[in-house]
């Protein structure tokens, strides 16, 4: 089980922002819910989930990709569950600073000073063969947790524009910008982490070419000195890659900022089967203490897929199951969700995307059975 800072168990009434967004964002979120209504009854929770509408279900509904009473309800809330948003159809047709990523994700990120990201990606073994990688490079089992910085970085830093140069030339700009607070914030998160796992920490960076990379490293090698218990590496990013391809097994924990955290957790997702098995947790700090966070599945909103009952909704259902640790500190409830999902994998329910028919045991489901099924689980 992961640990970063658990909260002491909020029992009293705990109230939740459903924010299930695009393409196939209601159909998982439907399932997550009802995991926690399952796992609401068994623990005794008082959980008051408000669902409201987000990324183009907010411009449809209100005219914004997050609405004003959205943000109002997140703000009263003690997190956010979270879907995903963005229609690659319609996204062009409305100015960029108004399209669901930026207008409702990045702002929601800002809003709530969401600085870190923390994505776990754990290849079960009975989807070993759902896995990119031969048998004998996933090891004894892939176990990785990726903490990213969100909040600065290429995806925040000034200036960022487009621009005319003449002769109907033009230029984009965009700019990595980093502060040391911002580093060592982040850092302690991931040795926090490394802590409680195996001890190890890799921290990616591109300081053989990069400012950001040089200062990255400097930062990160002072803090590792308070946790002399974490061994520390330093990586560079293009290794990083090939690494994870090769040698999957080496990394405990990959500290990155923030679009090398993208683009890695995006690889080291397919390690684990599919985006649809990933959950995430971008949590901000209330007085020093990681608490309030957005949960949500790594992938997007997958509209090849959307209203047809394929997604998988265990991402979706295992993003709740952190919701329910780290904010809330039932780490009971959010494990017994965990051990319903490992319970309906063994028993050999796939949705599409981890469906194999070399795999014999293997029943394929749509999202909603797969949703019962781990319900079903949770409730026995
Ligand atoms: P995507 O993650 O939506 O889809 C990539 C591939 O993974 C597709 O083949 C899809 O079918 C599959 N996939 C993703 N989640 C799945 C699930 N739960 N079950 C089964 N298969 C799943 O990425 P994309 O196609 O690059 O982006 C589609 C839209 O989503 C874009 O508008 C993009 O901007 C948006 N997006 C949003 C978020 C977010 O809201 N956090 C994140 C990434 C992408």
């Amino acid at each position: 089980m992961l640990k970063v800072e658990l909260k002491e168990p909020m029992s009293n009434s705990i109230q939740i922002a459903a924010l299930a967004g695009d393409g196939i964002g209601p159909e998982v979120m439907r399932e997550a819910i009802k995991v926690l209504r399952v796992a609401e009854k068994k623990f005794s929770l008082s959980l008051q989930i408000t669902e409201a509408p987000v990324g183009w279900a907010g411009i449809d509904a209100a005219g914004a990709a997050l609405p004003d009473a959205t943000l109002a309800l997140c703000k009263k809330s003690d997190a956010i569950l979270f879907g995903s948003v963005g229609l690659p159809d319609r996204d062009p047709t409305i100015p960029k600073e108004q399209r669901p990523e930026r207008a409702a994700l990045l702002r929601l990120r800002k809003e709530f000073g969401l600085f870190a990201n923390l994505r776990p990606v754990r290849l079960s073994k009975h989807l070993a063969h759902a896995c990119p990688l031969q048998p004998e490079r996933q090891g004894e089992g892939i176990d990785i947790l990726v903490v990213r910085e969100l909040t600065g970085g290429m995806y925040f830093g000034q200036p960022k524009l487009t621009e005319e140069i003449g002769d109907g030339r033009r230029r984009a700009i965009d700019t990595m910008v980093y502060t040391t607070p911002e580093i060592e914030r982040i850092a302690h998160v991931g040795f926090r982490a490394a802590r409680s796992r195996r001890k190890k920490l890799t921290s990616i960076d591109k300081a053989n070419v990069l400012e950001n990379g040089i200062l990255w490293r400097e930062v990160v090698t002072r803090v590792g000195k308070e946790y002399p218990d974490v061994e520390l590496e330093h990586m560079f990013v293009d290794n990083g890659a090939m690494q994870l391809m090769l040698r999957p097994t080496q990394f405990d924990v990959m500290l990155c900022e923030n679009m090398f955290g993208d683009i890695l957790s995006d690889e080291a997702a397919a390690l684990a089967g599919s985006l649809g098995m990933l959950p995430s947790a971008s949590l901000g700090a209330t007085s020093g203490e990681l608490t309030f966070g957005v949960y949500e599945p790594a992938g997007g909103t997958a509209p090849d897929i959307a209203g047809k009952n394929l997604a998988n909704p265990l991402a979706q259902i295992l993003s709740a199951a952190m919701m329910l640790e780290f904010s809330f500190g039932q780490a009971k409830a959010a494990n017994a969700i965990h051990e319903a999902v490992q319970r309906v994998i063994a028993d050999g329910l796939r949705t599409g995307d981890i469906y194999t028919p070399l795999d014999t045991k293997a029943k394929k489901v749509g999202t909603r059975e797969m949703g019962d099924a781990v319900a079903a689980a949770v409730a026995s």
